[in-house]
């Protein structure tokens, strides 16, 4: 009897189950519950594999927001970035897998001499695609001015630091600017210029070898010295003075890329260089004695314009921006270069004056001066190799580029003036 007892109590409690699955079940397919419940599983099981430690680096990559943002401006360069950075990640380079909470965000990128003209329009560039980038410079030439507007972005880290010393860092790019670029600057302590061309560049490039970094060297068309062959092409190896007052800077940079080529071969070390010919632009040191600036200052301040020798040497004059853009086609692309960048339009100093004078002021004297030593006779770029492997050429020509320069420097000249009067600090 008990035990017929029992079977019934257990019969009733099995209907009782059932009716109240069977009443689940009509509340769920009642308005779409099952819909949502269904949906609500997938959401849960999608987060858990995105999220879990155990998924790869490389999802956690590609579900970063700022690695979203440099898609979304489309650019190729941003996309080649991505997909190389993948492929570091993916060949273990990095150190393989990364403990969550450290996952990797955009591309961390050095910018050597990224206080200075060039290198803060490349910080920009950078800046705007969302790279982080880390500038170091110790103001020789440069200014806090030129990159303080990044400041509080957390993207953005400025050391005040000489390359001529080591440094520790993290990165998986090193644009490696930092050396006075005028041949006022780097004549003044021409010792100091051979160390940051050489010992700077030696130690940016044992940076690029620990990490494991792209290293970028911006050499000159300088290496060409007084050239006798025109236009200059990358094969051609030049006429320099190596005992002269320019050798500081000429000679030091034919060792900087002699350093690269060498850890390029040596180290595997992935080497750019690129050859960098007469740059002109906003935020160019006004009083840095070349000739642009010197020309553009001196018209606006009513000054008679400096032509030094008979005024019949060349050189070609590039705008600032098209500059960047081949500097970043170099560090993205497969060709260690070198590669000219320069704009082949070719102008004597005179015809420059004469640009000047439209630009700014018809009645700006000239003023004859004698020639510094060395000067070279002519300049301007074979740019074939650069459009061929790099698809870049300059878009910028020097009446369309100059008013821009000279709006700056109305600003700055005119407003220096001002400041002077109300405070003795430039810091
Ligand atoms: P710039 O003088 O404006 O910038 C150079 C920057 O490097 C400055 O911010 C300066 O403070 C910094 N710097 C100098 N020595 C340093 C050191 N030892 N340690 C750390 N920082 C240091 O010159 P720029 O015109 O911007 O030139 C940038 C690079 O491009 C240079 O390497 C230059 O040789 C090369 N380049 C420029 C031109 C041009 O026409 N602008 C032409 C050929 C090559
Ligand atoms: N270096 C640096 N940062 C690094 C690695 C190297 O500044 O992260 C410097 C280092 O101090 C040395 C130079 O780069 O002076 C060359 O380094 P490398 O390892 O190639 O040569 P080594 O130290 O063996 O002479
Ligand atoms: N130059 C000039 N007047 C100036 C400054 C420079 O005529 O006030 C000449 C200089 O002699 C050289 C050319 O302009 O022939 C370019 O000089 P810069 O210093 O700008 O650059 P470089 O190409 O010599 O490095």
């Amino acid at each position: 009897m008990g035990y017929r007892r029992d079977e019934m109590e257990q019969a009733e409690a099995h209907q009782a189950y059932n009716r109240k699955a069977m009443k689940a079940i009509r509340y769920m397919l009642r308005e779409q519950r099952l819909v949502f419940v269904l949906v609500g599983i997938a959401i849960a099981t999608l987060a858990f594999t995105l999220f879990s430690p155990s998924s790869s680096i490389r999802i956690q990559y590609n579900s970063d927001p700022l690695s979203e943002m440099r898609s979304s401006s489309s650019s190729s360069l941003a996309q080649q970035s991505r997909s190389r950075i993948e492929e570091y990640i993916s060949m273990g380079s990095v150190g393989g897998r990364i403990p969550l909470g450290l996952k990797r965000k955009g591309l961390r990128v050095v910018v050597t001499g990224g206080a200075g003209f060039v290198g803060s329009h490349l910080v920009d560039r950078l800046m705007a695609r969302g790279d982080k980038v880390i500038v170091v410079d110790n103001f020789f030439t440069g200014s806090k001015e030129n990159v303080m507007h990044h400041f509080g972005n957390p993207n953005f880290e400025l050391i005040r630091h000489d390359v001529v010393e080591p440094i520790l860092l993290e990165v998986d790019h090193i644009y490696h600017l930092a050396c006075p670029a005028s041949p006022v600057h780097y004549k003044f302590n021409p010792v100091k210029t051979i160390k940051t061309n050489v010992v700077g560049t030696l130690n940016m490039l044992g940076l690029a070898k620990r990490v494991g970094a792209r290293f970028l060297l911006t050499s000159t068309s300088e290496v060409y010295g007084d050239p006798l062959q025109h236009p200059q092409v990358e094969t051609y190896w030049g006429n320099v003075n190596p005992i002269g007052v320019r050798s500081c800077y000429d000679e030091g940079k034919r060792t900087a890329e002699t350093l690269a080529m060498d850890y390029h071969r040596g180290a595997n070390v992935e080497v750019r260089i690129a050859r960098i010919f007469n740059t002109y632009g906003p935020r160019m040191c006004i009083d840095d004695g070349r000739v642009v600036s010197n020309f553009v200052a001196q018209a606006l301040r009513k000054e008679p314009l400096t032509v030094y020798g008979d005024g019949k040497q060349t050189r070609s004059f590039q705008f600032v921006s098209d500059l960047v853009e081949g500097l970043m086609r170099l560090m993205e692309g497969e060709h260690v270069g070198p590669f000219n960048l320069g704009n082949p339009g070719e102008f004597t100093m005179l015809e420059l004056a004469k640009v000047v004078q439209e630009t700014i002021d018809p009645n700006a004297k000239i003023e004859f001066r004698p020639n510094t030593e060395d000067d070279p006779h002519k300049r301007k770029p074979d740019i074939t190799k650069a459009k061929e492997l790099l698809g870049w050429e300059p878009k910028v020509a020097l009446r369309q580029g100059l008013p821009l320069m000279v709006k700056d420097f109305r600003q700055r000249v005119f407003g220096d003036q001002n400041q002077e009067a109300t405070s003795s600090s430039t810091e």
